[in-house]
């Protein structure tokens, strides 16, 4: 059975008061989410051991939003998987298409994080999603599937059973410009055919993935009730607890 799931990815935003207060004020609102949806939020590096003090005990996991592709050693400014382990975090966002534009991730260093991940029992969030120009082009399921290809099909099953995948058409990332429900539905049915094909039919249903592109309270609802959408990554969204919760209302 795949879990749904919720993601909040505050990407650079918030100071540690100001992550304190909202992860205090999703936890204050747990009464109103159902209980089969998990909910996670992903703040920065630096918020992490603050925000895992003020969810222990609730339902709240906690994410980072990358690691480093090294396990330890000299390479200043990085955090490394066995680092976010230690904050209490079980989850980590990898391969977001802002890290793959602004910051050169690529396959390769992606292999090198989802393997790190793994090792410190960190579930990967993978990202995945085709740029405008892609679509356009119709080149995208194309994209998807080199970005599955090159990064889960050397896992092992039982590795590829941890993973969650997040479905991001790069276009519709912070613009307001949602996926329509069928473009979303068929690439998230794309995004399962492929993986039945390498790690067979079962493991494949039991995965879940995850929408996200301008995903908030008044879209959520109609997204998720697509049989291949089992939750939302959310962005924007996630920084205000209230539609944040909103959005987990909304199965
Ligand atoms: C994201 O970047 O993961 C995201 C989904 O952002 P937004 O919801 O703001 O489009």
């Amino acid at each position: 059975m795949r879990k749904k799931i919720v993601a909040g990815n505050w990407k650079m935003n918030t100071t540690v008061a100001a992550g304190k207060e909202l992860a205090k004020n999703i936890v204050a609102a747990l009464d109103q989410v159902p209980k089969d949806v998990q909910l996670i939020i992903a703040p920065p590096f630096t918020h992490l051991a603050t925000v895992a003090d003020v969810i222990k005990g609730s339902v709240v996991a906690l994410s980072a939003q990358n690691c480093a592709d090294k396990a330890k050693g000299a390479y200043t400014g990085e955090v490394s998987a066995e680092m976010i382990a230690g904050t209490g975090c079980t989850y980590t966002i990898l391969g977001h298409s802002e890290r793959r534009q602004y910051y050169g991730e690529t396959s390769e260093t992606l292999v090198a994080k989802m393997a790190l991940a793994l090792e410190n029992g960190l579930s990967p969030i993978y990202c995945v999603g085709e740029m405008l120009s892609e679509r356009e082009a119709g080149n995208h399921f194309n994209v998807i599937k080199a970005q599955l290809e090159e990064v889960l099909f050397g896992l092992t099953a039982e590795q590829m059973a941890k993973v969650v995948i997040a479905y991001e058409p790069v276009w519709a990332i912070g613009t307001g410009v949602t996926a329509t429900n069928e473009q979303a539905q068929e690439v998230h049915a794309f995004i399962r055919k492929t993986l039945a094909a390498k790690f067979g039919k079962k493991l494949a249903d039991d995965v879940t993935i995850l929408y996200g592109g301008s995903c908030k309270p008044s879209n959520a609802k109609e997204l998720f009730a697509c049989p291949d959408i089992d939750g939302g990554l959310i962005g924007g969204a996630s920084l205000k607890a209230e539609d944040f919760i909103a959005i987990a209302r909304s199965y």
